[in-house]
Formats: structure tokens, C-alpha cells, sequence
């Protein structure tokens, strides 16, 4: 077994991971769509008025505010849900680290 080999794929895989860049969560592009998101995971965590630690891990006041319940109240998300998106500057992608 090459075991180098292994851990260079591991760390390959790590790497991506790292580096996909995802905005928003997908709780958080359900509700600019203005549905609620159908994962059954974060079903799950609303019904509990929490953020899905699956998908919400890096929950945004809008990740927040979907777990209360509510909408977010900020004037930029209030304003990007107007024009069914979600806020990117609360909800900002993944910087890429180099
Ligand atoms: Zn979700
Ligand atoms: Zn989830
Ligand atoms: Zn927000
Ligand atoms: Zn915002």
C-alpha cells in the first residue's frame, strides 16, 4: 500500500472541500426563493427553532432568522429577498484560502 499516495488524496479531497465556495446556505436560498428549505435535516432543525449544524454550520443572521422563524431584518437581506436572492453580503462565499 502506498500510503503517501493515500494521504495525498486525502489532502486533495480536504482541499476541495476547503475551497468550494458556497454562499448561501441552502435554508437560506429556499427562503429568497420563498420556500422553506426541504432537507430533511433542516426541516428537522427548524422544528426545533435551531439552525441545521449539517447545513447551517456557518449560520448568517438569515440562517438565524429562518431557525426563529421569521425573516431576517436587515435592510440588505430584507432588500435582496425583495429581489429573490439571498443577501451576499451576509451571506458571503467562502473566501479561498491560498
Ligand atoms: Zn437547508
Ligand atoms: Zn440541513
Ligand atoms: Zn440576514
Ligand atoms: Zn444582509
Amino acid at each position: 500500500m502506498n500510503s503517501v499516495k493515500k494521504l495525498t488524496l486525502l489532502a486533495c479531497a480536504l482541499f476541495v472541500a476547503a475551497s468550494m465556495a458556497y454562499a448561501e446556505s441552502c435554508c437560506v436560498k429556499a427562503k429568497a426563493a420563498g420556500k422553506d428549505c426541504d432537507h430533511k435535516c433542516c426541516v428537522e432543525a427548524r422544528k426545533n427553532k435551531k439552525t441545521c449544524d449539517k447545513c447551517q454550520a456557518d449560520a448568517s443572521c438569515c440562517d438565524k432568522a429562518i431557525a426563529a422563524g421569521k425573516a431576517c431584518d436587515h435592510k440588505c437581506c430584507v432588500e435582496a429577498t425583495k429581489n429573490k436572492k439571498a443577501c451576499e453580503k451576509c451571506n458571503p462565499a467562502k473566501k479561498e484560502k491560498k
